[in-house]
């Protein structure tokens, strides 16, 4: 009998997870991917313990922490530079089990991409179409998709829509669902193109966030000393500059180091300007049919809990753990839906509060009554509680006994 096989809609880093953890459950993939470079067009990303023990359990866990910087110091500022919680990154890998990594998306695309053979990866075609294939004549096996691409057809048991966040197939196979809408933030972000020093020549914070009006930055370091910074602003959809970097300029102007440092070491052609856009309406189901929809597809968040990649690789090794110990496709995708939507969706809505207390809160009464009770908490209990959704054990994947 033929191995089953998959085809994965999307190679960002959704996809290309979930293409590795199906490979290990013994199945035969290939990952469609529209851009004609296979890469991650973001800055840098945080992974909490959760997003890393999915790397983990896919097998390149090791090449991600050994390209990534663990956050240890930093916390949240005022634009003065008060301190309003310090970041307390050695307790939370005890509690956790792991740390809190930075890395750069280039890098941790590489890893993946490379933890794939070449030929399952099929660059600048675009999936156009996605639907039941015609039985065979005599099929004695169950009805497969049809998935079309560049002039292509290819019939898989199983397809993953992990085509992000302006997912065509969910549109397809949710019509009825309203789609993303604008969170109210924009978002402007870059990596410096040489290391950066704190004042006195001593290493910046490996992760940082200031909390102004209606605005937030953040770092986020990585091993070399370069960095990501992102500036979050409250901002009407589809806004944008003539010169990104000296609009952040202007609007974070007098803000504490190393906010002008990190400024002052970035190209202006660097800076990436995106609109933030999410699911708010939950979708009613992660599957159809043989379709299993996965990371922004499923349950695209803000960035305001640095969720949204972990729980797409949450997702990428829980339907490869469920492929590889049902006994059927169909009983697999029923799991996967179970154990997926209810926590990534709860994830999205704690995300977009997060953002409303945060970087959105704009009141000057109420960003100094919130800064307060900040300050009145216990240390370390509000990272604790933001990172409260890392606390997840992947199951194990193990080789298919799924039959299509
Ligand atoms: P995507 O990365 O969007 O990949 C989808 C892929 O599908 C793309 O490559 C696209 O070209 C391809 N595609 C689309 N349609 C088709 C088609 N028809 N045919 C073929 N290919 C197609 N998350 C964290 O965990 N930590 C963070 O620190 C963090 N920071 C963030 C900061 C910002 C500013 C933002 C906006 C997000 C952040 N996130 C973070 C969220 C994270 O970036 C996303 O959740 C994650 O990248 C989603 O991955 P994905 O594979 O589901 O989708």
């Amino acid at each position: 009998m033929s191995s089953n096989s998959a085809v994965v809609v999307g190679g960002g880093i959704g996809g290309l997870a979930a293409a590795i953890g199906l490979r290990l459950a013994g199945w035969d993939v290939t990952v469609v991917e529209r851009a004609t470079e296979l890469d991650d067009a973001g800055a840098g990303i945080s992974l909490a313990a959760n997003g890393l023990r999915a790397l983990t359990t896919l097998g390149v866990g090791e090449a991600v922490e050994a390209a990534s910087r663990r956050q240890y110091t930093g916390g949240t500022r005022t634009p003065s530079g008060r301190r309003l919680a310090r970041m307390d990154g050695t307790a939370l890998e005890r509690e956790l089990g792991a740390p809190i990594i930075g890395i750069p998306r280039a890098a941790l695309h590489r890893i993946l991409r490379e933890a794939l053979p070449a030929e399952s990866l099929v660059i600048g075609a675009e999936v156009t179409a996605v639907e039941a294939a015609k039985p065979a004549i005599g099929a004695t096996r169950p009805p497969r998709i049809r998935v079309e691409y560049g002039g292509t057809a290819l019939d898989a048991d199983l397809v993953v829509a992990a085509d992000g966040i302006g997912s065509r197939l969910r549109r397809r196979l949710f019509p009825d669902h309203p789609g993303p809408v604008y969170s109210g933030s924009t978002v402007l972000r870059a990596i410096t193109e040489r290391p950066v020093e704190g004042t006195t020549g001593d290493s910046i914070a490996d992760f940082e966030l200031t909390w102004g009006h209606g605005a937030e930055f953040g770092h986020i370091a990585f091993p070399d000393g370069r960095a990501e910074w992102h500036a979050v602003l409250t901002a009407p959809a589809g806004v944008r500059y003539p010169d990104p970097l000296a609009e952040v300029r202007r609007r974070f102007a007098g803000w504490h180091e190393p906010i002008p440092a990190l400024l002052a070491a970035t190209r202006p052609e660097a800076v990436l300007h995106h609109d933030v856009n999410e699911l708010v309406t939950p979708l009613p189901s992660f599957t159809a049919g043989r379709v299993a929809l996965l990371g922004d597809a499923a349950h695209a968040m803000t960035p305001h809990l640095g969720q949204g990649a972990c729980q797409a690789l949450e997702d990428a090794v829980t339907l490869a753990a469920a492929i590889g110990s049902e006994p059927g496709v169909e009983s697999a995708l029923a799991r996967y839906d179970a154990e997926r939507r209810t926590r990534s969706q709860a994830v999205a809505r704690d995300a977009r509060r997060a953002g409303r207390m945060g970087q959105q809160l704009a009141y000057p009464l109420a960003v100094a009554a919130r800064n307060a009770a900040i300050r009145l908490t216990p240390p370390g209990a509000m990272v604790r509680t933001a990172l409260r959704h890392a606390d997840w054990t992947p199951p194990q994947i193990t080789a298919a006994t799924t039959r299509a």
